[in-house]
């Protein structure tokens, strides 16, 4: 077994490289604040929530747009209350149009992706946390290459806003046409980059002109497992659904799968997710992607299942994606029926993803954001 780094990668922490923050944008600020920042730079406050009508009422992110700011002021109140943060480098579509991908710059050169995901009830936008990861799990692109740095606050909203405008100008034929629910499973572990995270969860969910307006139900937060965030995110004023990525039920294999579990072991990480639903009420959705020969075997979907039977958990196995240079491969249907058969037969809750957006490497552990990589059968140019 390879021996990983023990304690996540913290690039807030004191003595770290601080990297590059990009410019503030009013989805740092609650409206107060953009109040404040408003009058500061001598206009009246109540431009203060025009503009934001303009961005989370509206969708629209363009300052030539609002027209009905006054050219001398929009200026100003444009340069600093909606900095671009995001520059569309691609954007790719596959399943006709309902999932797509989107590949952004960031003021210091990051990439990163999100992904629209249209279904006939509902439209999920898939966002990104960090620039990278320092979580190091050995199938997932997006570990392969570290941790870059942590979001903003805005540069994390500005992702499900765009994306939102996206699903509001009827692009994602066959669904609605309101983004409705956000899921931080894109890049990056949205418990790493604590603050932020929760702000833009408080953004996503406040109700326009302060923010987007979405449910807090329809906000799902993923995490490898770091014990004392869950703790903490328990202890704020949110109900959203916590996904653990759990991957194997033993410490022997998590050890290998999510490097995170050297430091915070199986039992406790479960705990710390009963202690959760608990709290809010959610039941937790247990991520476990199957992997062939690796934790696909029928006794440890028997382990699994006593592990979770009795608790207020729901399993989402997701069929492997290919990722590049990996040696591992999705399990064979029949493996995964008989896996999905044991933990019902334990009582416990069981579907198997679909995953969307695999042939634009856009579907779960496929964001590495190499802006060379692949071809691009199905999509189109909008830089
Ligand atoms: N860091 C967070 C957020 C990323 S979510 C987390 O790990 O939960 C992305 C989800 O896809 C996680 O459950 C992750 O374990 C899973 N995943 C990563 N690589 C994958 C792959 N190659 N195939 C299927 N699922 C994968």
């Amino acid at each position: 077994m390879t021996s990983l780094p023990l304690i996540p990668v913290d690039p807030d922490a004191p003595g770290a490289r601080r990297a590059a923050m990009p410019p503030q944008h009013l989805a740092d600020l609650d409206l107060a604040g953009r109040k404040d920042l408003v009058t500061k730079l001598g206009e009246a406050s109540f431009r203060a929530r025009q503009i934001s009508t303009h961005y989370f009422g509206r969708l629209v992110r363009d300052p030539a747009l609002m027209t009905d700011l006054p050219t001398s002021s929009r200026e100003r109140l444009a340069d600093q209350l909606l900095p671009r943060l995001l520059t569309p480098v691609r954007e790719l579509a596959c399943d006709d149009g309902a999932t797509r991908k989107a590949l952004w710059r960031l003021h210091d050169g990051s990439l990163v992706e999100s992904v629209l995901m249209g279904y006939p009830d509902r439209v999920t936008v898939c966002i990104s946390s960090q620039a990278g990861c320092g979580m190091a799990c050995p199938f997932c692109a997006t570990g392969q290459a570290g941790l870059t740095r942590n979001l903003s606050t805005a540069e994390i909203v500005d992702q499900a806003v765009y994306l939102a405008g996206v699903a509001a100008s009827g692009k994602v034929a066959g669904s609605p046409p309101r983004l409705s629910h956000v899921v931080f499973m894109g890049m990056g572990e949205p418990l790493a980059n604590y603050n932020r995270v929760v702000t833009a969860i408080r953004r996503l969910v406040a109700p326009a002109p302060e923010g987007l307006g979405l449910s807090q139900r329809h906000i799902t937060v993923s995490t490898v497992g770091l014990v004392p965030a869950i703790h903490r995110l328990a202890s704020e004023d949110l109900s959203v659904t916590l996904a653990l990525s759990l991957h194997a039920p033993d410490d022997e294999l998590r050890d290998e799968l999510v490097p995170v579990n050297q430091r915070w072991k199986v039992c406790e990480v479960l705990d710390a997710a009963w202690a959760y639903a608990a709290r809010t009420g959610r039941r937790v959705s247990i991520e476990y992607a199957m992997i062939k020969d690796v934790n696909d075997q029928p006794w440890r979907a028997d382990l699994l299942g006593r592990l979770l039977a009795g608790k207020l958990a729901h399993v989402n196995l997701i069929p492997l994606n290919p990722t590049p240079g990996s040696r591992w491969d999705a399990s064979p249907k029949p493996v995964e029926r008989e896996f999905v058969r044991r933990l019902r037969d334990a009582g416990v809750s069981t579907t198997v993803r679909d995953t969307r957006g695999r042939e634009i490497d856009g579907a779960c552990g496929q964001l590495a954001a190499a802006e060379d990589s692949g071809t691009d059968p199905a999509g189109e140019m909008t830089a």
